[in-house]
């Protein structure tokens, strides 16, 4: 369904749970309160909301978190919103610590793709981000879903003087491997207002100093805003998702729903509209047409752009672990 800017909102990204196993500076504080389990959406509410948003022209999802993996019985989540028709493509974001040992059920339940953050290859940093010594987990994991042939894609968020210098290291994954890395710029939502990120202009920049002959890549790789590049040698590509410096808003495709059944139309506003409310207080034959409306308000609601730019108009005051991303 088109929006009132003409957007195409054909994506919908759905938290699944807000606990996580690590604890990112820029994205989770260290003591957080796990929301309790009646407070989140359960396996049949998710499915419902999604046979709804199919309805609504919504044919691309994303499982993320807090840590997706954490939910018990996610892969029999996968394998049930995978079957419901009109479900085109069905992806995950992880932090990847207990990818290596799930990815087989994941993409035998249907998974089509991971994404696997990854913002440091040094033990002692990456354990200085992410507050844990996880570092070799997460590579195991990458690994794993490489060797699965699953399509598999690395998200970097790099931050000034943090691990600003790593961008290089993390880009010569993709030239051995089959897999897009792609710098995703640190946006000014919940922890990351406290941080500072790094332009991706300036990363694409320092690129094309080292490398030559890089091609745009104007397939499409993913659900959303990346730009990809193909660098001569290498055998995946790099991407970049510029929310500051390359605003994509005029191509947003997307609703976001939280573990708490919160449908978010922008990440930046504090809007929202209640999925669990319809759920839970609507007669039961009410409820598919109730939630196919309440979708079609969402996408309505959808603002021309976010406004990151303006910290006061920025009133989202959710963290980015409670939205997922
Ligand atoms: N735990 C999973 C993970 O880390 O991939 C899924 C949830 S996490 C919120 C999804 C993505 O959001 C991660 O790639 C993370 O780096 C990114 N992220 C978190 N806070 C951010 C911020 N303030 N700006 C940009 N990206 C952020
Ligand atoms: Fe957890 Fe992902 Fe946030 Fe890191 S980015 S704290 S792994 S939810």
């Amino acid at each position: 369904m088109k929006d009132k800017f003409s957007r195409d909102i054909n994506y919908m990204r759905i938290s699944v749970t807000n606990r996580c196993n690590m604890r990112c500076n820029y994205c989770m504080p260290d003591v957080v309160k796990n929301l309790c389990e009646k407070e989140i959406l359960t396996d049949e509410e998710i499915i419902s909301t999604v046979r709804a948003a199919v309805q609504c022209g919504i044919v691309k999802f994303k499982i993320t978190g807090g840590e997706p993996l954490l939910r018990p019985k996610i892969t029999e989540l996968i394998y049930k919103l995978k079957k419901i028709s009109g479900v085109e493509s069905l992806s995950m974001t992880t932090n990847g610590v207990l990818l290596a040992e799930s990815i087989n059920e994941l993409k035998n339940s249907g998974l089509d793709a991971v994404n696997i953050s990854l913002d440091s290859l040094d033990t002692q940093r990456f354990e200085k981000i992410t507050g844990f010594n996880f570092l070799n987990k997460v590579l195991d994991g990458i690994d794993a879903a490489i060797s699965s042939g699953i399509h598999t894609k690395i998200n970097t968020v790099l931050q000034k003087e943090i691990n600003d210098d790593e961008w290089e290291k993390i880009l010569l994954i993709a030239k051995e491997n089959p897999v897009y890395v792609r710098f995703i710029e640190l946006m000014p939502i919940g922890e990351g207002k406290n941080f500072f990120g790094i332009s991706n202009a300036k990363i694409l920049n320092e690129i094309r100093k080292k490398y030559q002959g890089i091609k745009t890549d104007s397939y499409v790789h993913g659900n959303g805003p990346a730009v990809y590049i193909k660098i001569p040698g290498f055998f995946g590509g790099v991407g970049f998702i510029s929310a500051m410096c390359g605003k994509f808003c005029s191509s947003c495709n997307r609703l976001r729903l939280t573990a708490q059944g919160k449908l978010k139309p922008c990440l930046s506003f504090s809007d929202y509209l209640d999925v669990r409310e319809i759920l839970r207080s609507s007669e039961k034959n009410l409820i598919q047409i109730k939630l196919e409306n309440l979708i079609k308000k969402a996408i309505e609601m959808k603002p021309r752009e976010h406004c990151f730019e303006t910290p006061v108009k920025n009133s989202e005051t959710l963290r980015m672990f409670e939205i997922g991303g």
